[in-house]
């Protein structure tokens, strides 16, 4: 018997059309009642993987059994990050203008490693960065371009700050005979600063955590005194990471005291404001970035707060000469007549090839506006204030730090459970339950309080923008409940 032809071609257009017009149906219904699903599922780790044929097929398949199974297998084993219970980590939107544009950008499969391979890309990631600067205040010497994380973004300001802490000898001769260098970020540093330390092979010891204020923001003092110390050793103090809304608790370091510091030492300062920097969209709230335009560097992503999806971190610099200096490669294949006159988005970043991440935020930032985009922060930080008050006024719970963005860290403190080993077993018991109820989703968190004690919290995370007032009622309810 003859063996069918095996499947050599791509899907033809009509056969495009009739599936894309099935999946953006099921991506609205997805949307409508995505509430629906409990958010975080009751899957346990391996079920998907032993589920899943132990062989990809040797015959292509008819899209109706791979949307079949996409629904069926895959979707109710997914924790649903656009659930506006979810109030985990950081909550995060992927937005209807951004998914469209994914859609789009993968119709187009750009490829903006320079400038003629990606003409528009490229210029419209220029423009797209320079929009969102002057959204959040930041002067016009800040240039940027976009990576996939806040991880890439700040390892890239730390090649560069490293680059120009030795004079540009790392970028042939490696570390070798260099003395060891410094980076400084607060007790609340995020990881990525230390994962960056690791990939630079500068080593974790290389990043110096600085001493916290009773509000969980760096000590200036402590910072002045460490660089001094290292600088005594012959260390060479090579950056200071200032964050603008911490993992932990979203303080806001002190940036002008610190950039005062650093601008006197000759240090790059470079500010995480991965998640807080979306505030100053908002001009009620542009305060958040105050000295932040006097860093050498800044993170944002607006994957986090500003309702475009996964994945999209805007990186700004003003030394985008030194990021090139420490970055640049172009082998003889990859030079083209328009080097010297148009920019080559390849030169900034660890990566040759680059998605076209621009089209998702250009499309985000015109739908909503700036106004938009506003309210929709403004609103996600009242509630949060909102729900900071209905559990400061009841006595068996509290508030274990500061509000000043949309993150709330709370815990159930009964009367006569004082011990902070019971007191957090007793709190992890009230996450695990009300994770499993499945309407909402919270992380926790540990921070150390002023007088030395490890405090388990839970977060409650505003980010998505589905998230309304009832959706917090019921958080706060399940947490009474539980609690
Ligand atoms: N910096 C801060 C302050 C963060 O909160 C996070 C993640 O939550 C990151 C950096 C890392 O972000 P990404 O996952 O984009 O690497």
């Amino acid at each position: 018997m003859d063996s069918p032809s095996p499947r050599d071609h791509d899907m033809d257009p009509e056969a495009l059309r009739r599936f894309g017009h099935e999946v953006v149906d099921w991506i609205a219904h997805y949307r409508r009642h995505v509430e629906e699903l409990p958010v975080l599922p009751p899957v346990r780790p391996g079920e998907l993987f032993e589920t899943l044929p132990e062989e990809a097929p040797f015959d292509g398949e008819p899209m109706e059994a791979i949307l079949r199974d996409f629904r069926r297998e895959i979707v109710p084993r997914l924790t649903q990050w656009n659930h506006p219970g979810f109030h985990a980590y950081f909550a995060n939107t992927g937005s209807g203008p951004g998914i469209l544009a994914e859609a789009l950008t993968a119709a187009l499969n750009n490829n903006a490693m320079v400038w003629r391979t990606g003409p528009a890309s490229t210029e419209l990631e220029l423009r797209t960065c320079d929009w969102l600067r002057r959204m959040m205040g930041l002067p016009g010497d800040f240039e940027g371009h976009i990576e996939d994380t806040a991880s890439i973004s700040t390892l890239v300001a730390l090649l560069a700050a490293r680059h120009q802490a030795t004079g540009g000898a790392v970028r042939d001769r490696g570390l070798r005979g260099l003395p060891p260098m410094r980076i400084y970020g607060s007790e609340h540093v995020h990881s990525s600063i230390d994962r960056a330390a690791l990939v630079l092979g500068l080593g974790t010891e290389a990043v110096r955590r600085i001493p916290l204020d009773e509000h969980y923001r760096m000590d200036p003092d402590a910072l002045q005194a460490a660089i001094a110390e290292d600088r005594d050793a012959g260390r060479v103090p090579m950056a200071v990471v200032a964050t603008v809304g911490t993992t932990v608790t979203t303080a806001v370091d002190p940036v002008p005291a610190i950039a005062e510091i650093c601008e006197a030492a000759g240090i790059w300062l470079h500010v995480d404001a991965a998640y807080g920097g979306a505030m100053a969209v908002s001009p009620g709230h542009r305060d958040v970035l105050e000295g932040a335009g006097r860093a050498q560097s800044l993170v944002v992503n607006p994957h986090k707060w500003l309702l475009v999806p996964m994945d999209c971190s805007v990186f700004l610099t003003r030394q985008p000469a030194a990021v090139r200096e420490a970055m640049s490669l172009v082998p003889s294949y990859l030079m083209t007549p328009e080097d010297g006159v148009a920019r080559n988005l390849m030169d900034y970043g660890p990566a040759l090839g680059r998605r076209f991440r621009s089209l998702k935020l250009w499309f985000v930032l015109r739908w909503f506006g700036q106004r938009g985009l506003a309210a929709v922060i403004d609103r996600h930080v009242d509630l949060a204030a909102e729900f900071a008050g209905w559990v400061e006024a009841e006595p068996a719970w509290e508030v274990v730090a500061p509000v000043p963005m949309s993150l709330v860290l709370v815990r159930h403190r009964p009367a006569g459970l004082e011990d902070e080993t019971e007191l957090r077993a007793h709190n992890e018991r009230i996450l695990e339950r009300v994770n499993a109820r499945g309407r909402s989703f919270l992380s926790h968190t540990v921070l150390r309080a002023a007088d030395g004690r490890e405090v388990y919290a839970l977060r409650v995370a505003v980010g998505n923008l589905g998230t309304e007032r009832r959706h917090l009622e019921g958080v706060w309810g399940e947490l009474r409940g539980v609690g």
